[in-house]
């Protein structure tokens, strides 16, 4: 049996990042269908599942793996994403947190000092600010 399976997974891309990705996030919708119903989740569910399958026995191996890479940076943009914010959240309490209007860096200024003369860091930029 074990033979057959690795038989017939020769040459196939088999399961990578990105497709448990997919079958993790399919169980995560079927079971919010389960507890919220309606339906969608279960379809958004059943086709992340199919696709996840699809990518484990695609024999495009090339092409799969593109899509990982791809997965990848996306994965890596959202969780420093998510972690940038959270960093934000954190600091809010002393920091003030805006973009500088010409460049669209993030700054940090102090919280509380009244009005301050902001020099950007990045494109040398300089603005009043309230903070
Ligand atoms: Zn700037």
């Amino acid at each position: 049996m074990r033979e057959k399976i690795a038989r017939f997974m020769y040459g196939r891309n088999g399961v990578d990042h990105f497709t448990r990705f997919l079958i993790y996030g399919a169980l995560i919708f079927i079971l919010l269908d389960v507890i919220i119903g309606g339906g969608i989740f279960y379809a958004i569910g059943l086709a992340m599942m199919i696709y996840g399958y699809f990518r484990a026995f695609s024999k495009n191996i090339n092409k799969r793996r593109m899509e990982n890479a791809k997965y990848y940076r996306i994965r890596s943009k959202v969780v420093g994403g998510v972690k940038n914010w959270w960093d934000r959240m954190k600091q809010s309490k002393d920091y003030c947190f805006f973009r500088c209007p010409s460049c669209k860096a993030m700054l940090r200024v102090p919280r509380g000092k009244g009005k301050i003369r902001v020099t950007c860091r990045k494109c040398g930029n300089a603005f009043e600010k309230r903070t």
